[in-house]
């Protein structure tokens, strides 16, 4: 070996291991969470007139003005609070280029980190990359809901950093306002930071509303907020989102952020601008998927698998712990490779891989894919 492994115990993400099983197998992809139909035209159109209107060079390292501004309006318009465009809203390249910018803002070696599990697996590799130390807390299963004794217990004096992740992947638990306040307390006489991971901030369901960190007083003064438009306007690919947090954190961020992609596409900036100064663009998202979710959802009804519908997020977990002990790597493998359709074993968001016999099933789809997917289902075996 010429370099010594930064990250020894990490393999290839179970999406690309996943998505390319279904593809090998022709399998319904239920397992990568994207959409399965395409964006708005009206937004695609957008791309295309700002390619063809010159829009091609680098961007602003810290996103065009316009975009910046009409986020401003799209966050005051939601929460009722202004975030300044200059010096608090950055553009970056997705979600992820924000939750790795920050936690590199962030984190000295040794830095303790608490993550709640499960966890999105972009999460732990970032922190130790920084020498961060990751102190697992997990949620109370079946529900994902927070377990503050158990965080509050884990806080100490190195802890400098919490993840939060609302509406929750893969569990879908949408954080409550006692949520918020507990965390709020937690940090408010410590110095520790939080990064708010919002991503499914649109998709909220059975009349829950998604409570932005932003909107608690201790927390907005003391968190980075990362959102993505990828899951808002069905366009995972292009990766656009946006970091929103006070002056003197983003000031830091955006010296990590410029080495990292400097600036995002620019004829996506232009587009995006554009298109969310119609509300109702992403206040729809929501029903939408619900629709989807109970489709989902009233086909499951008619197979073994427990299941307690998504609170959020576009993703629906099932459990079979009642019915077979096999690993669940083993049965999203076989449940891919013999019955056509993908899913993601949700092991894989536990450091010590712990099997919960949890599968988890993105309904991002067509409802024609989600109705064979689910008849696929009904004939599993154990
Ligand atoms: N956080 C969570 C919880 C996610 O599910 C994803 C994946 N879509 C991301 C972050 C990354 O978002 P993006 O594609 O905008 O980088
Ligand atoms: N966020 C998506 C999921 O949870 C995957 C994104 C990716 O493949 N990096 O499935």
């Amino acid at each position: 070996m010429l370099i010594e492994s930064k990250l020894p115990d990490v393999g290839t993400t179970i999406f690309t291991i996943m998505s390319k099983m279904a593809a090998d197998h022709q399998a319904i992809n239920l397992s990568q969470g994207y959409p399965g139909f395409n964006a708005p035209q009206g937004l695609l159109d957008l791309v295309t007139k700002h390619m063809n209107l010159g829009n091609n060079q680098y961007a602003p390292m810290s996103g065009i003005p316009l975009l910046r501004e009409r986020i401003r309006e799209k966050v005051r318009l939601e929460t009722g609070f202004s975030y300044d465009a200059e010096s608090e809203i950055t553009v970056v390249s997705g979600a992820t280029e924000a939750i790795y910018s920050a936690i590199t803002t962030v984190i000295q070696p040794d830095d303790e980190v608490i993550v709640l599990e499960p966890a999105y697996d972009l999460y732990v590799p970032v922190i130790k990359l920084c020498g961060g130390i990751p102190v697992f807390v997990s949620l109370n299963m079946p529900d994902f809901s927070v377990d503050w004794e158990k965080v509050n217990a884990a806080v100490t004096e190195k802890t400098r950093l919490i993840m939060v992740n609302t509406p929750h992947n893969p569990g879908g638990y949408v954080w409550t306002q006692d949520d918020l306040n507990q965390l709020g307390a937690l940090v408010e006489s410590r110095n520790l930071l939080v990064i708010s991971d919002e991503v499914y901030e649109h998709i909220t369901f059975d009349g829950r509303a998604h409570l932005s960190l932003m909107t608690h007083p201790v927390l907005r003064e003391k968190t980075f907020v990362c959102c993505s438009f990828g899951k808002t306007f069905h366009v995972t690919g292009w990766k656009v989102g946006y970091c929103l947090a006070p002056k003197e954190l983003t000031a830091e961020f955006r010296k990590v952020h410029q080495f990292v992609t400097f600036s995002t596409p620019t004829p996506f900036q232009f587009a995006l601008a554009e298109y969310i100064q119609d509300p109702k663009a992403y206040q729809t998202l929501s029903d939408f998927y619900q629709k989807k979710r109970d489709l989902f959802c009233q086909g499951l009804k008619s197979t073994q698998f427990e299941f307690t519908p998504a609170q959020g997020s576009f993703f629906q977990l099932v459990s079979y712990g009642h019915l077979s002990q096999e690993p669940d790597l083993e049965l999203a493998k076989r449940m891919t490779i013999d019955y056509g359709v993908a899913c993601i074993p949700i092991s894989v968001f536990f450091h010590d891989k712990k099997d919960h016999h949890i599968l988890r099933f993105c309904f991002a789809k067509s409802d024609e894919d989600l109705t064979k997917a689910l008849n696929k289902i009904q004939s599993l075996v154990f």
